[in-house]
């Protein structure tokens, strides 16, 4: 049977997630985002209540909850603040290939340190020259006796300065695309490792963001994960447990857009009216409320998904797809309505707004979410009509 209710478990991280970004996040998003500091000490408060590193198992210190739990905790926070909650959720991408490929030795060392105290973990993958094309990696690696050596660059790595080790993809043989990728844990202090300054961003202005330098940087071989050449892989099984949580970010960052925007109707005043009297405002709160519900059952399916199969790339893809787009468009409206106050720092819609367009960005842009889901409808997919029935100019069967 079809449940959509959450159980009492849930709904006890759905209320501690929720009590934190108001109490933490709201309060000091405005803050962060003039700033552009790193929000540690948010960040170590997250980690103190438990709203961080989520998916760690039980035998390495954590929760152990599966795709759905992070779901539910960061649609709560990302309803705070976007650039925060990526800063706090970007462990869990980091980690996630060490959970995806790692052996019991890589899992007992590099997950259990997340989980006794504030850690951080990056997942470097991008790089100046390429983003959504993960077969194009330019990052080298060779093999050199018990090592391997690592020479490259990655941009837009989030938390990378403050990282204490990196989940970092590189090539064997860029010529060979996605057959010579690979995976490694690299700790942060290795010599030859550099990160560059933060970049100034459009949004996520809590969530630091830079280029890592690997220089000669030599990595021991029981720090691959899983074996040579199958870095794609593990990329991929990464994003198909990570992007439910993105288009989660971007219903709690949508769902915020609505609640302010549901809150200027009832006190503005235009032609002598509120404007919540408005029908044209009402049919744009309600398209928004419809995107928000959809995109809820969407990540909540892919994260479903996620948890009974450990794949969920198509629904995750539907999910990201929907969701990103959806939050990009109520933002907008969210401004709209709130006419020019919404178009200024003194309240939160101008914020919001830049925020969202990252969710169409990163973890796969929309278009790579529709290249996936096209690929699908054309090869995986199993049309539910194996023959379709010929429709033209039948004369009806006498069933009298
Ligand atoms: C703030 C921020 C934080 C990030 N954090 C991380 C991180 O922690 N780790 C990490 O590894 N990366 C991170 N990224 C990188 C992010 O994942 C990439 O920016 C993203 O995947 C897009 O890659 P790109 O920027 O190289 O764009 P490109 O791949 O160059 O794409 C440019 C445009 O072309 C489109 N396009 C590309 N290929 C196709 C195609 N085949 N068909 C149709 N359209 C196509 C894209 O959709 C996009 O619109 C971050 C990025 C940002 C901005």
């Amino acid at each position: 049977m079809i449940d959509f209710s959450l159980t009492d478990e849930q709904k006890e991280l759905q209320q501690r997630a929720r009590r934190f970004a108001q109490e933490y996040m709201i309060p000091y998003a405005h803050y962060y985002d003039k700033t552009g500091e790193f929000p540690r000490s948010i960040i170590r408060k997250a980690w103190e209540e438990g709203l961080m590193n989520l998916s760690i198992p039980k035998e390495f210190g954590g929760p152990g909850l599966g795709v759905m739990e992070q779901c539910i905790v960061v649609e709560e926070m990302a309803a705070g603040c976007a650039g925060m909650t990526t800063s706090i959720y970007v462990n869990s991408l980091g980690a996630e290939p060490i959970l995806v490929a790692g052996n019991a030795e890589q899992k007992e060392k590099y997950l259990k340190p997340l989980t006794e105290d504030l850690k951080f973990v990056s997942f470097a993958c991008s790089e100046p020259g390429m983003g959504s094309d993960v077969a194009g990696i330019q990052t080298r690696v060779k093999k050199d006796g018990g090592h391997y050596i690592i020479n490259g660059s990655k941009f837009w790595i989030t938390n990378a300065p403050y990282a204490d080790y990196f989940t970092v993809i590189a090539s064997l043989d860029p010529s060979q695309r996605h057959k010579s990728l690979c995976v490694f844990i690299v700790d942060a202090d290795t010599p030859g490792l550099k990160t560059g300054r933060p970049v100034e961003k459009m949004g996520h202005r809590a969530s630091t963001t830079s280029s890592v330098m690997f220089r000669d940087v030599k990595v021991p071989e029981e720090n691959l994960l899983g074996k040579e050449g199958e870095g794609f892989k593990i990329a991929m099984a990464t994003f198909a447990l990570t992007r439910p949580a993105i288009a989660a970010f971007a219903t709690g960052l949508a769902r915020s857009a609505m609640e302010y925007a549901r809150e200027y109707v009832n006190k503005r005043v235009a032609f002598t009216q509120k404007l919540r009297e408005f029908e044209v405002i009402q049919f744009k709160l309600a398209e928004m409320y419809m995107r928000i519900e959809a995109s809820r059952l969407l990540y909540l399916k892919a994260a479903w998904e996620a948890d009974r199969t450990g794949d969920s790339t198509i629904p995750a893809s539907v999910a990201k797809a929907y969701a990103t787009d959806a939050a990009m468009w109520i933002a907008s409206e969210a401004v709209q309505i709130h006419g020019g106050y919404g178009y200024i720092d003194q309240l939160p819609l101008e914020k919001i707004f830049r925020d969202a367009k990252l969710y169409q960005i990163y973890e796969g842009t929309s278009e790579i979410q529709r290249l996936i889901l096209g690929r699908h409808v054309l090869s995986g997919y199993r049309p539910a009509m194996e023959k379709i029935p010929r429709w033209y100019n039948n004369k009806p069967p006498d069933f009298e």
